[in-house]
């Protein structure tokens, strides 16, 4: 394996990533008649809907909305089966859109980019990568733009004796492609996010014990999915053009929004109908376009987690057992809520087994299984759905280096800073999606966010190409500072901030604890449009 890096021919654009945001990218600066490359280290391409091929994974997102907006034809033409499709649909999709639009011929698949050297003598940057081969190459651009997703680096605990154990771990997000067989086996799972739920409600029917690892338990709404037919399709069609208007201006980049009544102006029985109807809906709607009060007052969210733990105590047989599985040390929707269908019946089953983590902590893995302070749990597979280093993790895993040296891992480990979550003073020419302080980063359907973010990107650089002799675009310091306390004031505000979750980073060890998504997906858009408008005020054209 060679250490030597061979330059490959200079581009204007570097992308990272190949998921909804890089593919999307490479569309927009192609249309502008820029060289791109663009790398992403999976052997295919979807992002996050390439790597999460575990079993149950789907979005918790409708179709209608979390998909691309730019081509009519792509809408006219692409057939979504259900309501929330399921990965592989989501990621065939994907794959269409790059064989649509000839995509494929830019992007370097199984290749890591490892390290962006800022070279100022010539306004370029230098990317090193290596591929799965064990080659090293090197290419200089103009701009570096990473669009490399919001959960995307994985987290997988320090237990101590992982490597002993002689069956199989495996994180969700590095689930092999060939899938696992699991029937028949004893298998163990850590974590109850999104996705663990996913996992869990999808594996216990066929393996043989189940064993569930529960740190904190989680509220869930059970997911209502139709299949789509063709008068669906016809239906949701004839709705693109009001959807793909409303979706940008919308609290979270759905096209639905809080409900405008203020709480305390509705009876305590349309309240109640309010939250029957938004519940039977099956859908985010019940998080996401109820009373957005909710969100911060914190009695009122008292009686909305009142509700939903109802709803699930009485699908548990075993009191006991229900008691464990509701949650009391968070408020509804102060962290991220999953959709579920049949998750907690699954712990009425007689081949499923909860395991409360904090009666009984994790001391070890052992070469058989899992040993807690009360006892060993054999396994012949241990399923880690343990999240996510959101919004900086993928970032700070590669060594991008800025002006005077400066290191992004080490900028960021002291204090996290953006301008917009666009731009990192310190680091001119670099592009950032779904980095701390937009929507992007958390607070978003992510196909969204991730299209805006692509299109002032990509009229940011059409603009400072446009500019006789300018090379670079660096966020200002001052411009920096102010949005950051533009956007703590907001989230500060809010009871997201004093819940523990990845929204807060408070998943990560040693990580900074603050709101990372930006909330409000219409002020975000403004605010961004406002710069553009100003010349894009703010940044500093050079
Ligand atoms: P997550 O929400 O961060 O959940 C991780 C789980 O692992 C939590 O239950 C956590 O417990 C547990 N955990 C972490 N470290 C642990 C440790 N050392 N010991 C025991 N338990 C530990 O991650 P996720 O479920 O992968 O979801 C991340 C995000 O991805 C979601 O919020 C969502 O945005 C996205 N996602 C979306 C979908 C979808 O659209 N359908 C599906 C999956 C994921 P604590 O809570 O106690 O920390």
């Amino acid at each position: 394996m060679s250490e030597i890096s061979s330059p490959l021919p200079p581009v204007d654009a570097v992308v990272i990533g190949a998921g909804f945001a890089g593919l999307y990218q490479l569309y927009r600066l192609r249309e502008q008649g820029l060289k791109v490359r663009v790398f992403d280290t999976a052997s295919g391409v979807g992002g996050t809907w390439y790597w999460n091929c575990y079993p149950g994974a789907r979005t918790d997102s409708p179709s209608h909305v979390y998909q691309y907006w730019f081509s009519d034809e792509l809408l006219a033409k692409w057939d979504w089966k259900e309501r929330f499709p399921a990965q592989a649909e989501t990621e065939r999709y994907l794959n269409h859109v790059a064989d649509k639009f000839d995509l494929r011929r830019d992007i370097t698949l199984s290749t890591r980019v490892t390290s962006a050297v800022w070279k100022p003598a010539d306004a370029r940057w230098t990317v090193s990568t290596e591929a799965s081969d064990g080659k090293h190459e090197t290419v200089s651009t103009q701009f570096l733009i990473t669009c490399t997703g919001p959960v995307s680096a994985p987290v997988v605990p320090p237990f101590p004796g992982h490597e002993s154990f002689k069956g199989q771990i495996v994180h969700t997000a590095r689930w092999p492609k060939g899938g696992i067989d699991l029937r028949g086996k004893r298998v163990g799972v850590i974590g109850t996010g999104a996705t663990g739920i996913q996992v869990i409600q999808t594996i216990a029917p066929e393996v043989a014990e189940l064993t569930v690892f529960q740190r904190t338990p989680n509220y869930a709404i059970p997911m209502r999915n139709p299949k789509y037919g063709d008068a669906d399709r016809a239906a949701m069609r004839a709705g693109y053009p009001e959807t793909r208007k409303r979706v940008w201006d919308t609290f979270v980049g759905f096209d639905v929004d809080a409900d405008p009544r203020a709480y305390a102006d509705v009876t305590p029985e349309e309240r109640r109908a309010t939250l029957e109807r938004l519940w039977a809906d099956g859908s985010l709607n019940f998080w996401l376009s109820g009373f957005r009060e909710s969100f911060f007052d914190q009695a009122i969210n008292d009686e909305l987690s009142d509700f939903v733990r109802d709803k699930i105590r009485v699908r548990i047989h075993d009191p006991k057992i229900a008691a464990k599985l509701l949650p009391s040390d968070h408020g509804f929707g102060t962290k991220r809520v999953p959709l579920e269908n049949g998750y907690f019946e699954v712990y009425n089953r007689s081949n499923v087994r909860l395991i409360d983590l904090h009666e009984e902590p994790i001391t070890t893995i052992t070469r058989t299984g899992v040993r807690t302070s009360a006892g060993d749990y054999p396994l012949d597979v241990l399923i880690l759905a343990t999240g996510f280093d959101a919004s900086t993790g993928t970032l700070t895993r590669i060594d991008i280096r800025g002006r005077d040296g400066l290191s992004l891992k080490e900028h960021w480990g002291c204090d996290i800073r953006t301008a917009m979550g666009l731009q990192v003073h310190g680091f001119p020419n670099l592009f950032t999606t779904s980095a701390p302080f937009a929507p992007a980063a958390a607070f978003c359907n992510a196909p969204t966010c991730l299209q805006q973010q692509v299109d002032w990107i990509s009229d940011c650089i059409r603009y400072v190409r446009a500019q006789p002799g300018a090379k670079t675009v660096e966020a200002t310091r001052e411009f920096e500072a102010k949005w950051i306390a533009h956007h703590d004031e907001i989230a500060n505000l809010t009871l997201i901030s004093k819940t523990k979750s990845w929204y807060t980073g408070a998943n990560v060890e040693g990580k900074q604890h603050r709101v990372l998504g930006y909330l409000g997906v219409g002020n975000y858009r403004a605010a961004c449009e406002d710069v553009k408008a100003k010349a894009y005020e703010g940044f500093e054209i050079a």
